[in-house]
């Protein structure tokens, strides 16, 4: 049977005018911002006035180690929001926006996919309501002013050689990643080394995301360190006196973006921040008002559970006070065949056996987010080469850890295909949670470090040169001691390795660098190499994309 593939059901969707899509979630038409007829954002004065409401349920959608074409946790998230509905509840979705430049190098959309997906889709991984360039702008201008303050005389001692702001474009352009700037003479400024990350890599994505209200943007924003003195000391956003134009320019990206999904269910898509170097999650505003507007809130952190539910967990619901009342675990069957040694090109095939053998990948999740206090339900996310067996396997070695699994059909049929796993989540939310984040906030940061690493990768040490200990210790000198840690590491494996699958013990994790957010309010240990502005693959997409004459686009997905 052949399938249509997601651009093709994109387009056919039915989508009501966004105004209807609001109406569902009690917000009225003269609160709603509206970018065309199926896009919205939510005002600020709206979301001041719901203060007060009872918050619902908040669900969290993570995934095992995933293979490389990720495992279905945002299709997931949105067949479950339209598997909620379905049952008479209500229910919206949380999910990120999309960066722009990724999608000129490989196919591939962050809408979900198949009967699951949210609309309008090409807009939302295009320029979708301008969040994204409102942050590059913000970004940039920073980057501006410090380069402008050297050249108006520098009495703030700013060490060219240390400035740390670098530029961000939303773009995979990897000719960017080193550069010389002001060059041309003394009209030009003072030549120095600098560079350009991608948009969601900018910091201020991340603080866009974390930031509870536009006073707390404010602040944040000043908080950001952006360079150093010849003494080391840091010299802040604040001082270079940034912080309220980029506010200005960050006002309306601010505000929640509503759209709907196939099934006409409101979806809140908004924030995108990195998942390596960042948290991974979309924005705590967004979160934080459907939490106001509904009872049921299905929202997804990025990469497997080890990195974005850890992240979730430890950083956005520490951060803003938020408590996941049940976490739904999505597995797929190629991808517990891949942590059971399976090549990807074999993942086509049945083998019970390897299924098995990665099965070790979804039982550590399981035991690693229970310890968080919260109750896991597993999502098996059909595909239609799976197996019966293959399927059981999983299923069994699910019960036998004193948890459940769900086969999910819904990236096949919608919400229909997925009640079973909303009726049980239901349940396990209704119940509540116990949560308590991983440690303490008055933990050292080389122990919050050592703990991640211990109690969630099974490692038996960290290792980490004296510069890096050391500089941790500097930090916690200078107040940051209370931050939680944003780890970054390979997505792959509960090790610094990749090719480690399944789960592995017994393995060291090496922290290269570690980095400080201080707008943001974490700190990032660097594990491996990390890539904060990707380049476009040999063959990029976009030699492909194009209008057809019936001005539809041709090649993006
Ligand atoms: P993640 O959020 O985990 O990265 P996505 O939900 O974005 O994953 O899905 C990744 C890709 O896999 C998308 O192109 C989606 O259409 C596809 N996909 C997801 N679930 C299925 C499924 N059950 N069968 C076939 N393709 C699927
Ligand atoms: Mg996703």
């Amino acid at each position: 049977m052949a399938y249509k593939s997601d651009i093709e059901i994109a387009r056919e969707a039915k989508k009501k005018p966004i105004l209807e899509i609001g109406a569902k979630l009690g917000i009225p038409a003269e609160h709603l911002l509206p970018y065309g007829h199926d896009k919205a954002k939510v005002g600020q004065g709206f979301i001041d006035s719901v203060q007060g409401n009872r918050n619902g349920k908040l669900i969290l959608v993570t995934a095992i180690n995933p293979t490389p074409a990720g495992e279905g946790k945002t299709t997931t998230t949105v067949g479950l929001g339209d598997g909620l509905n379905r049952i008479g509840k209500k229910a919206v979705i949380c999910i990120r926006e999309a960066s722009l430049g990724p999608n000129f190098g490989m196919k591939g959309g962050a809408a979900g996919g198949g009967m699951s997906q949210v609309v309008p889709m090409e807009e939302m991984n295009l320029h979708f309501t301008g969040d994204f360039h409102a942050i590059t702008s913000a970004h940039n201008l920073l980057a501006a002013m410090i380069d402008n303050h050297i050249y108006w005389g520098n009495t703030l001692e700013i060490d060219t050689r240390r400035v740390v702001w670098r530029r961000v474009v939303d773009m995979n352009d990897r000719a960017l990643r080193q550069i010389n700037c002001s060059l041309g003479g003394v009209a030009n400024g003072f030549p120095r080394e600098a560079g350009f990350d991608i948009t969601v890599a900018s910091e201020v994505m991340a603080i866009l995301c974390l930031a509870k209200n536009l006073a707390d943007l404010e602040k944040r924003l000043g908080d950001m360190i952006v360079a150093y003195r010849r003494d080391k000391s840091p010299v802040y956003c604040r001082d270079l006196k940034a912080d309220g134009a980029m506010t200005v320019l960050l006002k309306d990206a601010m505000q929640p973006n509503l759209v709907q999904t196939l099934e006409n269910n409101p979806a809140f898509v908004h924030g995108g921040p990195f998942a390596n170097i960042a948290h991974g999650c979309n924005s705590v505003t967004a979160t934080t008002t459907a939490l106001k507007l509904a009872d049921y809130v299905v929202t997804e952190a990025g990469f497997g559970a080890d990195l974005g539910a850890e992240k979730f967990m430890n950083i956005k619901c520490r951060k803003a006070g938020l408590a996941p009342d049940a976490v739904v675990l999505v597995a797929t069957v190629r991808a517990m065949k891949m942590n059971g040694g399976v090549a990807k090109a074999d993942l086509g095939t049945e083998n019970v056996a390897a299924v098995k053998k990665g099965c070790a990948n979804l039982g550590r999740h399981i035991a690693n987010l229970k310890g968080f206090g919260v109750p896991v339900v597993v999502g098996i996310n059909h595909f239609v080469t799976d197996t019966e067996a293959e399927v059981q396997a999983v299923k069994d070695f699910v019960k036998a850890q004193g948890s459940e699994a769900f086969l999910c059909k819904h990236w096949a049929q919608g919400g229909a295909g997925i009640e079973d796993l909303a009726r049980r989540v239901v349940e396990l939310a209704d119940k509540g949670s116990q949560f308590t984040p991983l440690y303490p906030d008055e933990m050292g940061l080389f122990e919050k470090i050592e703990t991640i690493a211990k109690r969630i990768y099974h490692a038996d040490e960290v290792l980490a040169d004296k510069s890096v200990r050391d500089q941790l210790r500097a930090w916690e000198a200078q107040g940051y001691g209370h931050l939680p840690i944003c780890m970054a590491k390979t997505q792959y494996s509960f090790s610094t390795d990749p090719n480690l699958r399944g789960a592995p013990t017994g393995h060291s994790v090496p922290v290269r660098e570690v980095r400080l957010s201080a707008g943001a309010g974490f700190v990032v240990a660097i594990c491996g190499e990390i890539m904060t502005m990707p380049g476009l693959p040999k063959v990029p997409s976009a030699e492909t994309i194009r209008l057809n004459e019936a001005g539809q686009i041709e090649g993006l997905f």
